[in-house]
């Protein structure tokens, strides 16, 4: 029996087995990132040959086994229990502990959620593991069959690989939005209830109240027009081209910390990843915290009065022009494309 706060280590390299992936939870509702997650881990299971398991806390979370096996998931663990209905950092850090200590993962995965960053941060010290946070990137190095977790560090330009070599369960949380989930298919897995002993020693936080603000996400969008600095402060033509064309309007850190837009709006790094089929992208330089926010976009266009400006090395298309010139006529340009369709 292990104390809890007692960082005895999960196991050793040799003795760990399986994917797990956390899977998040809202009100009976998957969150977004736990499920692309699951696609994810379902490929890097079957090139390691080994086996995905899910593992979910909450109340009532028993009827989303079966949604998690359907994408992807062998096995899933559960945790039930009405203590457990929302979020609390005491009780889910000692039931994942216990349960990662009891069946040794080689690699554990979190969304980089809110609570996803809480829980993974905990666990990783009671495990003394590693712990590669908010990664935009996973594959399994094809020699040391280790994950290899992508995370654009150190306040500058680069992507750096990390590995976990030497304890176990290689950990990382992953930005929502950069896999994709899978549809569910018809598919057999176990489901396996852990053990749930709460005491009142695990419920030091109480819940007072919670307030939800009906927050923007800007990750689904198929249209994004993104506001940089070379906007100074002047939303409006790009208000009226994102209404034209469906978009929604993303940002850069600057823009955000100007006040020019809401911070939920923020594309990068710190902001949010989209994959929109078009971005349009306005006076911004193009740096690689931005620009690991738009990347997937299946097309963007680029308008900036600098020829030298990064962005131009992502951008499918690429306007060098001052924006405030560009957008009036491309917009009467698509308000006269529309007329004329009737
Ligand atoms: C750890 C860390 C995390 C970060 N995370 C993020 C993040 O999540 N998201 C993010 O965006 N940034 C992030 N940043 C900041 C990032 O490094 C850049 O500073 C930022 O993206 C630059 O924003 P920008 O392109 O709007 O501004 P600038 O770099 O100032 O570029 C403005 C551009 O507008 C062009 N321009 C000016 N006037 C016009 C005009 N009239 N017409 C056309 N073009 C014009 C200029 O040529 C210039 O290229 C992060 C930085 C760090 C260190």
């Amino acid at each position: 029996m292990t104390k809890k706060g007692s960082t005895k280590k999960a196991s050793s390299p040799s003795a760990a087995k399986g994917i797990w992936v956390y899977l998040e939870q809202e009100q009976g509702e998957f969150e977004g990132v736990s499920l692309e997650l699951l696609a994810k881990a379902r490929e890097l299971a079957d090139e390691l040959s080994t086996t995905l398991t899910g593992v979910l806390l909450g109340y009532p979370v028993k009827q989303l086994a079966d949604e998690a096996i359907a994408r992807g998931a062998d096995e899933v663990l559960v945790a039930e229990h009405p203590d457990l209905q929302i979020y609390s950092t005491d009780p889910y850090t000692k039931i994942v502990t216990a349960a990662a200590r009891e069946y040794n993962p080689d690699i554990f995965l979190l969304g980089a959620t809110p609570y996803g960053r809480d829980l993974a941060g905990r666990l990783a010290v009671r495990l003394q593991t590693g712990l590669t946070a908010d990664c935009t990137g996973l594959k399994i190095d094809p020699e040391k069959k280790l994950l290899v977790g992508d995370v654009v560090g150190f306040g500058g330009g680069i992507v750096a690989e990390i590995l976990c070599p030497d304890a176990r369960p290689q950990m990382a949380t992953v930005r929502p939005g950069i896999f994709a989930a899978a549809e569910p298919q018809k598919r057999q897995g176990k489901i396996r209830d852990l053990p749930v002993e709460i005491t009142e020693e695990d419920k030091r936080v109480k819940l007072l109240e919670r307030v939800r603000e009906a927050g923007l996400d800007i990750t689904k969008a198929q249209y994004l027009v993104c506001a940089g600095r070379g906007i100074r402060g002047d939303l409006g033509l790009i208000e009226e081209l994102a209404k034209l064309i469906g978009a929604e309007i993303g940002a850069t850190r600057p823009v955000c910390d100007a006040g020019w837009l809401e911070r939920d709006r923020q594309v990068g790094q710190t902001g949010v990843v989209t994959k929109p089929r078009l971005a349009i992208v306005c006076g911004i330089s193009g740096a690689i915290h931005f620009t690991v926010g738009i990347e997937d976009a299946e097309a963007i266009v680029a308008i900036n009065n600098d020829p030298e400006a990064g962005i131009f090395e992502s951008a499918d298309y690429c306007i060098v022009d001052d924006l405030f010139a560009v957008l009036p006529p491309l917009i009467e340009s698509i308000k006269a494309a529309r007329v004329a369709q009737g």
